[in-house]
């Protein structure tokens, strides 16, 4: 890696629910449909592809490479639907300055996965890539998740479902007991493996690692 530091160990692509993100910034999107009532997404979107270290920290800005929105234009409208930025704010980028959300996720962490996955073209393409191998959305509401704003799903329950078919643990992020991202974890050959959630059997291992309390909504959009 550059920057002197050390090549990472995993990946770790990062969801995002929408319906849980927005719930802070709904009606703020002015370029496209996020976070707009029933034009938002009703799929766990993109945050990003993370290079991870084994012990729980991760690389960060590896390179002086700046984001070219040019050099991805032809991958645009897919990361437009399934990699939009929820929020208002600009990122900053790692080398001062703002940018888009793309431009900081290349920045911050696609620059240190560019010794397996190549530059900033490949770096979307390969996530996009991954992202529609596994549709946790689909997996879950086959397993009977279904966004809801009266239900509450058993933690364990939504981490089996996703193990039974990606065959490695997620990692569950929430925000208020609503799931907010869930991550699926890759060796660098993008074989699925655990992310990193501690140790024991399943409940202590979510119980110790997991912001979600024991039951978690999911929820859909306001109307
Ligand atoms: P938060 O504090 O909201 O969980 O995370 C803030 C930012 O830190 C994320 O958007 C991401 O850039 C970085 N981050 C958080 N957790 C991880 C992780 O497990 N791996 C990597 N590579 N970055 C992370
Ligand atoms: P990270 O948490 O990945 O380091 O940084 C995410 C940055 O991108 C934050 O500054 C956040 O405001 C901005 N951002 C723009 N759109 C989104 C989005 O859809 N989701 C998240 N998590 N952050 C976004």
């Amino acid at each position: 890696g550059g920057g002197g530091q050390r090549e990472f160990d995993y990946f770790n692509l990062a969801l995002q629910w929408p319906g849980t993100f927005c719930q802070r910034t709904r009606y703020c999107c002015s370029s496209n449909a996020c976070c707009r009532g029933s034009n938002g997404p009703t799929v766990f979107t993109i945050h990003g592809l993370w290079p991870d270290y084994n012990d729980g920290t991760w690389p960060a800005c590896c390179t002086q490479k700046t984001f070219d929105e040019k050099e991805i234009s032809t991958l645009h409208d897919a990361l437009e639907k399934y990699w939009p930025s929820l929020s208002c704010g600009k990122p900053s980028s790692c080398h001062g300055g703002k940018g888009s959300f793309w431009g900081h996720e290349w920045e911050k962490h696609g620059t240190c996965s560019s010794p397996v996955v190549g530059d900033e073209y490949n770096y979307f393409l390969t996530t996009l890539n991954v992202y529609f191998k596994y549709n946790v959305t689909q997996i879950l509401n086959e397993a009977g998740y279904v966004p809801s704003n009266t239900e509450k799903y058993p933690l364990g329950g939504i981490v089996s479902a996703i193990q039974n078919v990606f065959r490695a643990t997620p990692k569950l992020v929430c925000k208020k007991g609503a799931v907010e991202e869930l991550h699926l974890c890759f060796y660098k050959d993008f074989k699925p493996r655990d992310c990193l959630v501690g140790s024991g059997n399943l409940n202590d291992k979510l119980a110790s690692s997991s912001s979600c309390p024991n039951y978690v909504s999911i929820p859909a959009y306001a109307s």
